[in-house]
């Protein structure tokens, strides 16, 4: 069978591509790959960079520019036989990456290369540095009955985390409620009314019908007038896989909870970390599980004088306005919505008119050659998976092409929601191979109608930046070892920092004019508008901010702080925690900690805070360009190069430093969020 996945030479040849073709192509690779190590171990008595290294990394960048077209269509153009195929693949690609990951005779030709060879480079140095650390943090290097150990407990945490996750989406599906007179929901837009009503038509019932579902959850607590109903809907919501409120004990997570903190202990003890707060900055920009708590603490003590003023100015709109005397927890949404509308008075409809795609596209690439010498081009007749689809090459002064992207914008049925940048290929350069970056970049935004074009929000217009961002770092780099290329091996707490380093330019004048304009008139923003914008980006953000702080030191300390003769004391730290940032104080009912997803089953467990620490870099990384002119072509240039360019070739400390001249500082971030230092 012809098969253009393992036929594949330049880009992928999405229209050929079937479901058929994906199975068959992932066990030949997996196959070959396994074959070609068992030789290459077998025969190798003095492994090298050249001799062992290299030709893996040949494989296992095959293996992943077809699997990353085909997991890419998965997320696009979905079907039910693309996605049997791609999950018959998952457990085969996660075994073999367990395999790659544990297996010691593998560990020990790295560790003989990295001893060794004197002759390797940084980049080739990092990436040996890298795999050894990943083979230590998968127990590799364990004594017999530890590493029993360390596997049976990786077993039981991915049982118990999925367990989790299932209890809290099996409790949220279990709550709902039949609501029969509209005038029950007064003040929920129409949006969300046809909602419920259309939750309610599909489960055969009258009337509309509220879930714990976000959509429906949202519109409720912001702007349901009923207070009784607010209370009920935040009752049944934050209790949610708990002991307490209308299904207390039946998703029950408690028990779960214990004893996911107890493997996660144990097995970071086994790899001789303190706990398992220190284990997970093993691989991460912060240095010490010091640093983080003081760096959430500072942070905190100086946010939260600001959040108390706002949370008074709140009580003192809902007590006047609306004669509240005491503001409940259910209420604060609510009242909060209120006071934003009072003072702002923004709606979507005054603010797309003035972000046409056709304009923020083109625009946002005007942006990005100013900042960095680098212009765009549109390439047509490439294969894509979609007649939307566009494909693009970025050049250098030269003209040599730098990197490509295929930009997929507008949302479809069977196109998965969100916006997002994947690579389709990484920067790798070696004797025989010239290999240059090529991203997807994919957004949901509405599709133009007739003449007229798609119109963006501005939240929109941010998040396309953001996703840019992403797709800057992925496509400027000039690394030529794959695993440190673009994106590839740049710590988790800093790969955010060029995206929201992007969305800067969505509320600078300056930039604004290069690419926002009406669609019809072709006038620029109006002033008022763009101050009321300026102003309203900063509501409540005291309040949010230590919001966000809350989780970050409740994750990082209940981590940390664990000991098996006490068990986890969650909710004792949680106190605690908010004893010291919080200023809204929940009811003692209150299971925030038994639906944290993120932590007790996902990817952020004590690494919460790195949305933050990411964000203290990028704010800080753009004040440096506030203060030399936002286009500034030899700031944007040191960015580009210490920055951009380098993927995780170095510690994201050591570039940051290069690029700032010194350590991050959290001043800018304070600044803009509107919070005073
Ligand atoms: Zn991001």
């Amino acid at each position: 069978m012809n098969n253009p996945l393992l036929e594949q030479t330049g880009l992928p040849a999405f229209s050929s591509i079937l479901p058929e073709h994906v199975e068959p192509a992932i066990d030949a690779l997996l196959e070959e790959n396994r074959s070609r190590l068992q030789r290459v171990l077998d025969e190798l008595a003095a492994p090298t960079w050249e001799t062992l290294v290299e030709p893996i990394e040949d494989w296992e960048d095959r293996l992943e520019r077809v699997w990353s077209p085909v997991s890419h269509m998965n997320s696009v153009v979905n079907s039910d036989a693309l996605r049997a195929a791609y999950n018959a693949c998952l457990p085969k690609l996660s075994d073999y990456g367990t395999e790659m990951g544990q297996n010691e005779r593998l560990y020990n030709a790295y560790k003989t290369v990295a001893e060794h060879q004197d002759d390797l480079d940084d980049g080739q140095r990092k990436v040996l540095d890298n795999a050894l650390k990943d083979f230590h943090l998968s127990g590799v290097d364990l004594s017999a009955n530890k590493k029993d150990r360390f596997k049976a407990i990786s077993q039981e945490l991915s049982s118990l985390t999925s367990r989790y996750s299932e209890n809290v989406l099996d409790a949220t599906h279990a709550w709902d409620k039949s609501i029969d007179d509209v005038a029950a929901l007064a003040g929920v837009p129409q949006s969300a009314l046809d909602l419920m009503r259309q939750n309610a038509v599909q489960h055969d019932r009258e009337g509309w019908m509220l879930t714990l579902d976000y959509p429906s959850f949202h519109p409720i607590m912001t702007y349901a007038d009923d207070a009784a109903l607010r209370r009920e809907v935040y009752e049944a919501y934050q209790t949610r896989a708990s002991d307490q409120g209308p299904h207390a004990g039946r998703y029950d997570n408690s028990e779960l909870m214990e004893q996911i903190l107890a493997l996660r202990h144990e097995q970071a003890q086994l790899l001789g970390f303190d706990s398992y707060a220190e284990r997970s900055l093993a691989r991460k920009m912060a240095r010490s599980t010091d640093e983080v708590l003081q760096f959430l603490h500072d942070l905190a003590a100086r946010s939260r004088p600001q959040a108390e003023r706002e949370l008074s100015e709140l009580r003192a709109f809902a007590a006047s306005q609306f004669g509240i005397d005491t503001l409940e927890p259910w209420d604060v949404a609510y009242y909060s919505e209120k006071l934003r509308q009072h003072r702002y008075n923004i709606t979507q409809e005054e603010v797309k008119p003035y972000f046409p795609e056709t304009r923020v596209v083109p625009g946002m690439f005007e942006v990005v050659g100013r900042l960095y010498g680098v212009s765009f081009h549109e390439v047509d007749g490439v294969d894509t998976w979609h007649p939307d689809v566009k494909f693009y090459e970025i050049r250098d002064h030269d003209g040599s092409v730098r990197g490509q992207f295929y930009l997929d914008l507008y949302a479809r049925k069977d196109k998965r929601g969100g916006a997002w940048m994947g690579d389709c290929q990484s920067r790798r350069v070696t004797r025989d191979v010239a290999q240059i970056p090529i991203a997807f970049m994919t957004c949901n935004f509405a599709p133009p109608v007739g003449d007229k074009p798609a119109l963006l929000t501005h939240d929109e217009v941010e998040t396309l930046f953001h996703e840019f961002g992403h797709g800057l770092h992925h496509m400027l780099t000039q690394i030529d070892y794959a695993r440190i290329s673009g994106i590839n091996g740049v710590a988790w707490d800093a790969v955010e920092l060029p995206s929201q380093f992007m969305e800067n330019y969505c509320w600078e004048r300056e930039a604004l004019d290069l690419f926002a304009a009406h669609y019809e008139t072709g006038d620029r923003i109006p002033e008022d508008l763009y101050q009321r914008m300026l102003a309203a980006k900063h509501f409540q953000s005291g309040m949010l901010m230590v919001r966000q702080l809350e989780f970050a030191l409740f994750d990082f300390r209940m981590h940390r702080e664990y000991e098996p003769s006490r068990g986890g004391r969650i909710y004792d730290i949680l106190d605690e925690v908010r004893e010291e940032v919080a200023v809204i104080r929940p009811p003692t009912w209150h299971r925030f900690a038994h639906a944290f997803s993120h932590i007790f089953a996902g990817g952020y467990a004590a690494g919460y805070y790195s949305y933050k620490w990411a964000e203290v870099l990028s704010a800080d990384a753009f004040s440096l360009f506030e203060e030399n002119g936002i286009f500034d072509q030899a700031t944007g240039q040191a960015f580009l190069h210490h920055v951009l360019e380098q993927g995780g070739s170095q510690d994201a400390m050591t570039l940051f430093v290069a690029f700032r001249g010194r350590e991050p500082q959290i001043d800018a971030l304070l600044r803009h969020s509107g919070i005073a230092a």
